[in-house]
Order: C-alpha cells, then sequence, then structure tokens
C-alpha cells in the first residue's frame, strides 16, 4: 500500500487533556486523520484525530493562548490547539473543514448539472462552464476522456494527487469541487475563475508593467510554494494555466491533473498532442531526475513573457525551442529593469544546484525584486492588481475566447471502439465517495 499523501503539516502547540498545559506537537493531516507527535522526525505518533464526519472544527478562546481552534468529536473530546498566526489557525481550520467537507459531499454525477457554455480546451478534454442545478452555484468542468489516458502509473498518479487537491485551500490555486467518471470520462468540477487567462492578458497589453508582474509573480510563488509543502510539483506552469478571478488576482489551475511524460506529449509516433514546450527546465527535456525547482525555473521564463511578451526561447518547431532551452544565450531586452534582470537570471540557472531558490523559497521571497511586497498583505490581497477584468455576471464568458465559447455545448460523444478498449478497473476509486465509504465512516 503506497502511504497516504500528507495534506498539511507543522508545529502547532496543543492543551493536554487531563494536566492543562501547552505542549508544542507536529500536527500532520494525511488521508482523513490528524496526527501528532512529540517531534518533527518522531516515527509514532501520540495521539491521532479522525477528521471524519460529525467533527466540528471552529475558533475558540483561551485566556493564555492565541489564535487558538477547537476539534470536538461529538461525546469524547475537545482538542484546544493554538497556532502562531492568525493566518496559520486560520488555513488549518479551513483544510481540516474541507477535509470533513469531503466526506461529506454527496454523490454528483453529470446529470446534477446544467451547461452553459465551452470555455476551453485542454490536452485530453473539453473545459465548460456549468451550475449545478441545485445549489445554482457556477463551476468549471473539466473532462478527460479514460481513453487518452493510456498509462497506468500516470492514472494512478492522477489519482492520488487528485485526492490530495480536493482538500486544498488557497487563495491562488483553483479548488477542485468534485469529480466523479463516467464509462468513458473523468469529470473534475472546479471553481469557475471568470477573468479570462493570464495569456490573454500579456498578448492584449503586449508587455505587462513591472508592477504588475511583480504582483503576478509574488502571488504564483505563493501558490507554488504551497504546492511544494504538499509535495506537488507543478511540472508545467504556462500562462494558458493561471487565470484571474474577478478582483484581478491569480489563480492556477491544472494542477495535480494529468501530467504526461514528454516523450508521449512532443515525440512518440502514435501520438498528435502538441503542448507548449517553452516553460519546460532543462532537466525535463533531458528527462533527468528532477526537484520542484523546475518550478522556480518556469516561474523565471513566466517573469520574462511577462515583461518582454514572448519567453526567452522560442520557436515554431519543438526540436528547436529544445535545442535552445538547452543551450541558447539568455538575452534579456534593454529596457527590463535591473532586479527583474538579476532575478530572472538566477531562477534561469540551467544547473538546478545553482537556480535561486535551491535553499528554499525563502530566496526567492527575499530577492530584491520584490523589496517593497509584504509578503502577508500578498497572501491577505491587500494588494489592489492595476487591471481588473470586466464580468457582467456569474456566469460570463466574454473573457474567454470565442473559439470555445461559441461552440456548440454537449457532452461530445466518445467513440464506441474508444470505449471498449478502456479498461474500467484502474480508473476504481476516482469517484472519492466510492473511496470513503470503502474504510466505512459514511454511515453516520
Ligand atoms: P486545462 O485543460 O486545465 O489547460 O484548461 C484549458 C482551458 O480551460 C484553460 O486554459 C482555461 O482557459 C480554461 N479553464 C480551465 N480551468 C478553468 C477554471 N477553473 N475556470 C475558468 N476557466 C478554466
Amino acid at each position: 500500500m503506497s502511504k497516504e499523501q500528507i495534506i498539511k503539516q507543522g508545529f502547532l502547540v496543543k492543551q493536554g487533556n487531563l494536566v492543562k498545559n501547552w505542549k508544542k506537537r507536529w500536527f500532520v493531516i494525511s488521508g482523513s486523520i490528524l496526527s501528532y507527535y512529540k517531534s518533527k522526525n518522531g516515527k509514532f505518533p501520540k495521539g491521532l484525530i479522525p477528521l471524519t464526519h460529525g467533527i466540528t472544527v471552529e475558533h475558540a478562546k483561551k485566556r493564555r493562548k492565541k489564535w487558538v481552534f477547537a476539534i470536538t468529536i461529538p461525546q469524547q473530546r475537545t482538542f484546544y490547539i493554538s497556532a502562531e498566526s492568525e493566518e496559520e489557525r486560520d488555513e488549518w481550520v479551513r483544510v481540516i473543514q474541507n477535509t470533513v467537507k469531503v466526506l461529506k459531499t454527496d454523490k454528483v454525477s453529470l446529470k446534477n448539472f446544467q451547461l452553459i457554455s465551452v470555455i476551453g480546451r485542454g490536452t485530453y478534454g473539453k473545459v465548460m462552464l456549468v451550475k449545478k442545478k441545485d445549489t445554482k452555484e457556477v463551476y468549471a468542468m473539466k473532462s478527460l476522456q479514460k481513453g487518452m489516458l493510456a498509462d497506468h502509473q500516470q492514472i494512478s498518479h492522477t489519482m492520488s494527487e487528485r485526492n490530495v487537491l480536493m482538500r486544498v485551500e488557497h487563495p491562488f490555486l483553483v479548488g477542485l469541487q468534485y469529480s466523479f467518471q463516467s464509462a468513458e470520462k473523468l469529470y473534475m468540477v472546479l471553481d469557475y475563475v471568470p477573468g479570462g487567462e493570464l495569456f490573454t492578458r500579456i498578448s492584449d497589453e503586449g508587455r505587462l508593467s513591472n508592477k504588475s508582474t511583480q504582483l503576478y509573480a509574488a502571488e504564483i510563488l505563493l501558490a507554488l510554494d504551497h504546492l511544494h509543502k504538499m509535495d506537488v510539483i507543478y511540472r508545467d506552469l504556462k500562462p494558458e494555466n493561471i487565470l484571474l478571478d474577478k478582483g484581478g488576482h491569480i489563480k492556477i489551475t491544472d494542477f495535480g491533473l494529468v501530467k504526461t511524460d514528454l516523450n508521449k506529449k512532443f515525440g512518440g509516433k502514435t501520438n498528435t498532442f502538441c503542448g507548449t514546450p517553452e516553460y519546460l527546465a532543462p532537466e525535463i527535456i533531458l528527462d533527468i531526475p528532477y526537484n520542484e525547482t523546475i518550478d522556480w525555473w518556469s516561474l523565471g521564463i513566466l517573469l520574462y513573457e511577462m515583461l518582454v511578451g514572448t519567453p526567452p526561447y522560442y520557436s515554431e518547431d519543438h526540436e528547436e525551442t529544445f535545442e535552445l532551452i538547452l543551450r541558447a544565450k539568455l538575452k534579456i531586452p534593454f529596457y527590463v529593469e535591473d532586479d527583474a534582470r538579476d532575478l530572472i537570471s538566477s531562477l534561469l540557472n540551467r544547473n538546478p544546484e545553482k537556480r535561486l531558490g535551491i535553499k528554499g523559497v525563502e530566496e526567492i521571497k527575499q530577492h530584491s525584486f520584490f523589496s517593497d511586497l509584504d509578503w502577508q498583505k500578498v497572501y491577505n490581497k491587500e494588494y489592489k492588481p492595476e487591471f481588473i477584468p470586466t464580468i457582467e455576471d456569474i456566469t460570463d464568458v466574454g473573457n474567454f475566447d470565442e473559439e470555445f465559447t461559441e461552440e456548440k455545448v454537449e457532452d461530445s460523444l466518445v467513440q464506441v471502439s474508444v470505449i471498449g478498449k478502456v479498461d474500467q478497473k484502474v480508473f476504481e476509486g476516482f469517484t472519492y465517495i466510492g473511496k470513503i465509504e470503502g474504510i466505512g465512516v459514511m454511515n453516520d
């Protein structure tokens, strides 16, 4: 059995049950259990708190501690736990609430949604604007054809990441609210981000100001760091997957979903998919082991594209783009300011061991390009973006490409010959309710 992935971990201070003293403990949420250890590297937990249906979590007041929250297991016990800051407490509370919410969510399927408009197309299927019939909430629904996901390992990876991401709460990451499947497709229902793609904004403006770029880059950095802390590496950050919310802030979509191996994506004979290779780090192209600094490379490319209007290494031909990424000299136009220039070249270091960020995210956060930003204010969305998208109403798709939005909305049929080839067993557990029932906590 593979180990459940860690959803959140960190030091918190917990009040004893009998003796009411406060002790520092290392807390870890994985699966639907919150465990706590005496030390960070502790092997055996001192205690386990099941985050199952029925528990409650809320802010609490204690005379001698700040930022306290309480987890109550009905008729058993209330745990009082204190965090280091208000933000830390709020994040723990949200992640715990989400974990419980995942268990409570009703079983949903395609028939619960009204299809409103097509808004985009990814490598494996389309993205539609949908409305949940009972709550009238609007979401972006992404469908993936099972037949296109050939590799079993890739599927299991997709599914385990999805189980983690379902519980992610972060201001700059798109939330995944529901997922289900039919015989031929997997469906993921995401928060709808109405402001369109960052890509559109770069192409409309030609290039972005230093100020806009700084804020976008800072928000993206926090989102990537959050994923890294959950052991998720994004791997293919690109402007098409960076959306703008109604306030003009960043939301990253399409993380932890389908990550193709490069040969299949670009080289394989049987495969006609065409992704964008301009953001790939040299390690990925060379197919050598990599770590999360590949995302810092992509951030460097993105910074360049925002400030200059085009990515630094680009050719119409994929092979040639790879060559450029691996060998070309980095040329930064004269109008890019010194701080930005320095940050871009430090992130675009081809040697991952020397790339800015290898010693931790703080290295990047403390770079002079960001010197006038307060990171807490970035997280709280206290800086107002220069550009605010125009949005008529919650179902407005005006910020998405007409090429898609004028398409007929339907859940397109998959050829019968393709369905026949799909091995349904590998998708067991995708509808997460099925998985939860398996551990027997739904019978209340
Ligand atoms: P993807 O398959 O995730 O690359 O999605 C394809 C396109 O659909 C994206 O480039 C966006 O334009 C759009 N899209 C994806 N997710 C969302 C979302 N949560 N809200 C709005 N549009 C989205």
